[in-house]
């Protein structure tokens, strides 16, 4: 029989630390794994919280024993396709307890053997429960980051995410640009409408901001009913432009909740970062522009004076 020349195996494994034990048990004579590296690489995997620490140092112990051209991790909620381009694949489907922690692929030009399929489930072991606490501590990270209502990062995570933005953005002589948005008269929509329709209001304001910024911009909720979003690589009129796109969408778009219908408006103001500037007196200046914004009127979008 002729031997083919693509194998595919994706997601034929499923790799449950208690259904595998066995398995690994009955096979562990037969393999050329040492038992002191697998130890020594499990002990490594064990040092690291970060989810893509994890995965460069189980990348960088694996490829060279296997000669890999690439290993993928998709996590649970990826629905990706692997492009393997032709070469050859091993999937396994990582299953620790029930619970699912996404799909590593191995690629490479040449076959895998079953010998080597042997080696790489028995490192995979390894791998699960450093992956799965990586996973929480991502997913506890996650949610001291963002605020649950809008899904947006909260004020914790803004204080960082500015910090290291202006930074990079000073160091690389880039611009940085910040907008402040506020709801106007937000106090009005829950009078009338009740708070639970304000919370509404709050998620579908977030969804047309996201209309129509790129991906990475940063948004944030500052506190109530107050944003920041954060431009990198944005010149103020850049970042004009954008905040006009931004109050025209949510001008424009009606928020419906629960059968009623409103429409809202927002102000905004503008700063751009300057070389002495430190994370308040770049977010002040933003502010400033928008009690401008607010003082001459509302729904409007101003920029600070420079
Ligand atoms: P202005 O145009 O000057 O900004 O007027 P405003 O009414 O929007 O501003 P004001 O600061 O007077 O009111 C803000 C309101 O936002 C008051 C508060 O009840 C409401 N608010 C703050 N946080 C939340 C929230 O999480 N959910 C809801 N529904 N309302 C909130
Ligand atoms: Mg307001
Ligand atoms: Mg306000």
């Amino acid at each position: 029989m002729a031997t083919p020349t693509l194998s595919i195996v994706k997601g034929s494994y499923t790799v449950d630390m208690d259904a595998q034990i066995n398995r690994v048990n009955k096979t562990i004579d037969n393999l050329n794994a040492d038992k002191h590296s697998l130890l020594e690489l499990s002990n490594k995997l064990h040092s690291t919280l970060d989810l893509d620490n994890l995965i460069t140092l189980f990348k960088l112990d694996i490829t060279p024993i296997l000669n890999l051209d690439d290993v993928l991790y998709l996590s649970s909620d990826n629905t990706e396709t692997i492009d393997t381009n032709g070469r050859h694949l091993v999937s396994y489907q990582l299953v620790l307890h029930k619970k699912d922690l996404g799909e590593i692929a191995l690629i490479r030009r040449t076959r895998f053997s079953e010998k080597e399929q042997n080696f790489i489930e028995k490192v995979l072991i390894g791998l699960l429960s450093p992956l799965n606490n990586a996973l929480d501590y991502q997913h506890a990270l996650n949610l001291a980051l963002h605020d649950p209502l809008t899904g947006v990062f909260n004020r914790l995570a803004m204080n960082s995410i500015v910090i290291r933005e202006i930074e990079l953005a000073q160091r690389n002589n880039n611009p940085l640009s910040m907008i402040a948005l506020d709801i106007d008269f937000f106090k009005k929509v829950n009078d009338t409408y009740g708070h639970a329709f304000g919370d509404c209001v709050l998620k579908h304001l977030t969804e047309c901001v996201k209309q129509c910024t790129r991906a990475s911009d940063a948004m944030f909720r500052y506190g109530g009913e107050e944003f920041n979003l954060l431009l990198n690589n944005t010149s103020l009129s850049g970042a004009e432009e954008i905040a006009e796109r931004i109050r025209e969408n949510i001008e424009q778009t009606p928020c419906i909740c629960n059968g009623e219908s409103i429409n809202i408006t927002v102000s905004m103001g503008i700063s751009l970062l300057n070389e002495s500037d430190t994370q308040e007196s770049f977010l002040k200046r933003a502010d400033d522009a928008l009690y401008h914004a607010k003082s001459s009127g509302r729904n409007q979008v101003v920029c600070e004076r420079i």
